[in-house]
């Protein structure tokens, strides 16, 4: 009957046990714990210039900084912002404002400077950490243009200090003033599990970035989620090196590459910027054992000429997270790395933001599926809701995913509102996205709620159409957006990065799709182009090619 159906709770798990995690301690606390067991091992290697810092090395000056961010009167509940590339200084400042209750945002140094004060402002940033290249962005507040309100007007020197960590322009202080400070003179603070540690932001996918409030307890019990107990979910071991090129602004690599490894004594291999031969070469002559990547990454790993001129034998591990990656491309970079687990993670900034995890990634790996995003994570609950009727639904039966857990946000920055629409009042958190949950519990995304293209009634996700169009030979790069059209509503249609020398035809792809797909997922357009618009944490900016649609002029 209907009323035992609207009973029924489907909630899915881990395959793996809870553990107790530690979730009253202070994040540092908790990442720093396990510190004498491998306190001379290697920490932090710096890939441009091959300097390594241990981990009592990076613990000390961690605390420095502290004690230098205490000098210049950052105080418990004060926030910093960290405006930098990889680099061993975003772990000693992040940690540092840790120690002292302080919280750290983080942010795109390539951000312009709207952008840039615009979270300073959200996020009521008091110190920004930068190099003296970004600076110049940082001495215009844009709203003094508008000098009537003298309130929105903010001053460096003034208003916030800036620290940069090369040579100091006028007005900065140099980082050696926070990393050589005395640890002796480290402020007592009592923190609270729930005192915020991190304001991260979204990546601004589908509209504007949204600040996130992480509080001590969500990333404690996020990492624990991923790397603590006898059978840990993400196996990072002390010999492990973990490969940090994707921005440590971005809370994967934060929480995933770098966290997970101070907790679990692995060294981290960190990467200014991505450049594919850099990145080759660092693989090889550092032997990086564990790849954390983001899909466009994949796409070069996969189709890089270069590649097979590198020695990748050392990786055991390629770990893919943020966007969503088709079992096409996941099986091309399978053949140039035959003997690592490749497998994906599924995060939402607001999540914490591990949702999921591959479970061939556990010290007792467990098999999983290509194109899947593994199984809900420990100490958490998963559930798939009826978009329709706001059930839970079963196995194999796509919805949106639900999270519930100790690592999820308090909420979004200054906004209320936004808060209460994304965690309900049972403190589940809506995630947009649609996926569903397989026979063997594995996790798998369709595409987000918002991106579905509506072809007459049915439903057509562009993540797969991008994924088949990448399997291509002579396809570098694609995406695909929905068109208005009279008839059905909307259309599929793609944009399409030809490889270098190679005579493709939109019939040609339009045929290569028709052939794979039912008839509503055809495609109705192919525009070539030089370059598909991504973000910085991967991920393609569909918002941006459905913007050039509206306003290109009809063929
Ligand atoms: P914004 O919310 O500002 O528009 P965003 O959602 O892209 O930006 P993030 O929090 O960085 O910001 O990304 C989370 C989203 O990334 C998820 O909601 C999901 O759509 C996508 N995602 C993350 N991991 C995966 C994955 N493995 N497969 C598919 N999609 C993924
Ligand atoms: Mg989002």
């Amino acid at each position: 009957s209907t009323t035992a159906t609207a009973t029924i709770n489907h909630v899915f798990r881990s395959k793996l046990p809870d553990i107790p995690i530690p979730n009253h301690l202070p994040l540092h606390t908790y990442c720093f714990q396990n510190l004498p067991e491998f306190s001379d091992r290697p920490c932090l290697i710096v890939g441009s210039t091959g300097k390594s810092y241990s981990f009592s090395e990076t613990h000390l000056i961690s605390q420095k900084t502290g004690a230098g961010l205490s000098n210049l009167g950052i105080q418990k509940g004060d926030v910093i912002m960290i405006l930098l590339q990889n680099c061993a200084e975003f772990v000693f400042a992040f940690m540092g404002a840790s120690l002292i209750g302080a919280v750290t945002t983080t942010a795109n140094p390539f951000y312009t400077t709207a952008e840039i004060f615009k979270q300073v402002k959200a996020a009521n940033a008091k110190l920004i950490i930068t190099q003296s290249q970004y600076v110049d962005k940082l001495r215009e507040d844009p709203s003094s243009a508008d000098r009537a309100d003298q309130n929105k007007y903010l001053k460096l020197g003034e208003d916030f200090k800036v620290v940069t960590i090369d040579d100091p322009p006028e007005n900065c202080l140099h980082f050696s003033v926070l990393s050589e400070a005395n640890e002796k003179e480290l402020p007592d603070v009592v923190i609270d599990a729930e005192d915020p540690v991190a304001l991260p932001f979204s990546s601004g996918t589908t509209g504007l970035p949204k600040g996130v409030i992480l509080t001590h307890k969500s990333l404690v019990t996020s990492v624990a989620q991923q790397v603590d107990g006898e059978n840990p979910n993400l196996y990072l071991k002390e010999d492990d090196v973990v490969l940090c090129v994707l921005p440590l602004f971005h809370i994967f690599s934060l929480n995933s590459v770098l966290l997970c490894s101070l907790r679990a004594g692995a060294g981290v291999l960190l990467m200014h910027k991505f450049e594919i031969g850099t990145l080759l070469e660092l693989i090889q002559r550092y032997r990086v054992s564990v790849a954390a990547v983001v899909p466009p990454l994949v796409i070069a790993l996969a189709k890089n000429p270069m590649v097979a001129e590198f020695d990748l034998s050392s990786i055991r591990v390629v770990l893919s997270g943020a966007a969503p990656l088709g079992k096409e491309l996941e099986e091309a970079l399978k053949s140039r790395v035959p003997q690592a687990v490749l497998g994906q993670g599924y995060g939402m900034t607001e999540a914490g933001p591990v949702l999921s995890m591959c479970m061939a990634f556990a010290k007792e790996p467990m098999p999983s599926k290509s194109g899947s995003c593994g199984t809900v994570v420990r100490n958490a609950e998963l559930k798939v809701l009826d978009p329709e009727t706001g059930m839970s639904l079963g196995y194999n039966q796509p919805g949106e995913i639900c999270i519930r857990g100790s690592q999820i946000m308090q909420g979004y920055l200054n906004d209320v509102a936004a808060t209460a629409t994304t965690i309900d009042t049972e403190g589940w958190l809506h995630t947009g996205d649609v996926g569903y949950v397989d026979d063997d519990n594995e996790v798998f995304i369709v595409d987000r709620v918002k991106e579905l293209i509506k072809f007459k009634g049915f439903q057509v996700p562009p993540a797969e159409l991008e994924s088949l169009l990448i399997s291509h030979p002579s396809i570098a790069d694609a995406a695909v957006v929905p068109q208005k059209d009279a008839a059905a509503g909307e259309v599929p249609v793609a944009f399409v990065v030809r490889s270098d020398g190679l005579e493709l035809t939109e019939e040609a792809v339009k045929e290569f799709i028709a052939k794979q797909v039912v008839f509503y997922k055809r495609l109705h357009k192919v525009h070539f182009v030089r370059a598909i618009p991504k973000s910085a944490s991967g991920k393609i900016l569909r918002k941006d090619l459905r913007a050039k649609l509206a306003t290109a002029t009809p063929p």
